[in-house]
């Protein structure tokens, strides 16, 4: 018997490997969690300067500019190696396995013995047990691959959205194209219906972005979220829009009105969408038809 048949004649043969598979891309997610925003941030800053140099082109040469750029080190996901952002004590392959290494180290840099942030193992563990439940799910197939994508791309929005209030382009758009992509086939919904979600997708949040500017002068949420509520439209198909508003906003609500209340957190202070989008998306991608089926057969009986 072959790996590959092992893992589409056993079920749980394939749940555990997909544990195994979340847990090490989670541990990867961290590193595009951390490194993602500060990068986002030096191609700004390489853009603006190279912006001022052009402006003054006869006193600066392109050439002096960019060689003042290329002196940066190499900075993306994969240089430099992982280190102690306290001591530099590079990170070894052993000090590295999710969650086991965090656990076996009591939470501290063995360099310097610096506390180690907990969200990493936890990270870890929620795209293990994420994955997991997935294959379990789905069981072997295109569904289940692709529900592995989605949960790996909305963790990673979701924490880099907690940190900088940001939700990377470099995630939600190819995350849209994947929905596209796997729906060709009618993985998840029909294509058109994939289509169409993308679209409703951004017009919805898009119509209540201006509706709130025009009603309060405020902006209540960022570009981001239209890009990954028509991502979540093309994974899912319009259908599914309306109880993904719904779950996000309701989690939303929940979440929101206990951290002004039990942490005095100011009205004014911008609280993410983002995470409770990819939240309801999540919710929608496991139980959406059940829960759509439940409450076409509420409004039918009454
Ligand atoms: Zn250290």
């Amino acid at each position: 018997m072959s790996l590959l048949d092992l893992l589409q004649t056993v079920p749980a043969a394939f749940v555990a490997a997909c544990l195994i598979l979340g847990l090490m891309v989670g541990s990867f997610l961290n590193v595009v969690i951390h490194r993602l925003p500060k990068m986002m941030e030096l191609g700004w800053r390489q853009q603006c300067a190279e912006f001022s140099s052009a402006g003054q082109a006869d006193s600066v040469s392109p050439e002096t500019a960019s060689g003042e750029l290329a002196t940066h080190p190499p900075y993306n996901l994969i240089v430099p190696r992982s280190a102690c952002p306290h001591c530099n004590h590079p990170i070894s392959a052993w000090e590295n396995i999710p969650i086991f290494s965090y656990l076996l180290l009591r939470g501290k840099c063995r360099g310097c013995g610096a506390a180690i942030s907990p969200r990493y193992p936890i990270i870890e563990a929620i795209s293990g047990l994420l994955c997991a439940y997935a294959a379990w799910h789905f069981g072997f197939g295109p569904a289940g691959a692709g529900a592995l994508l989605l949960i790996w791309a909305l963790l990673a929005l979701t924490a880099i959205d907690f940190d900088t209030q940001l939700l990377p382009d470099d995630i939600t758009l190819p995350l849209l194209w994947t929905g596209l992509l796997f729906n060709l086939s009618g993985v998840y919904t029909d294509i058109s219906s994939a289509v169409l979600g993308a679209v409703f997708g951004y017009l919805a949040l898009w119509l209540v972005y201006w509706g709130f500017k025009l009603a309060t002068g405020k902006e209540g949420m960022g570009y981001g979220d239209f890009k990954l509520l028509a991502a979540l439209g093309a994974w899912m198909g319009w259908q599914m829009l309306p109880l993904i508003i719904l779950l996000s906003s309701l989690v939303g609500a929940v979440v929101g009105i206990t951290l002004i209340v039990a942490f005095r957190h100011g009205r004014n202070i911008p609280i993410p969408f983002g995470p409770y989008l990819a939240g309801g998306g999540l919710i929608a991608l496991f139980w959406g038809q059940t829960l759509t089926r439940g409450y076409l057969h509420l409004l039918s009986v009454s």
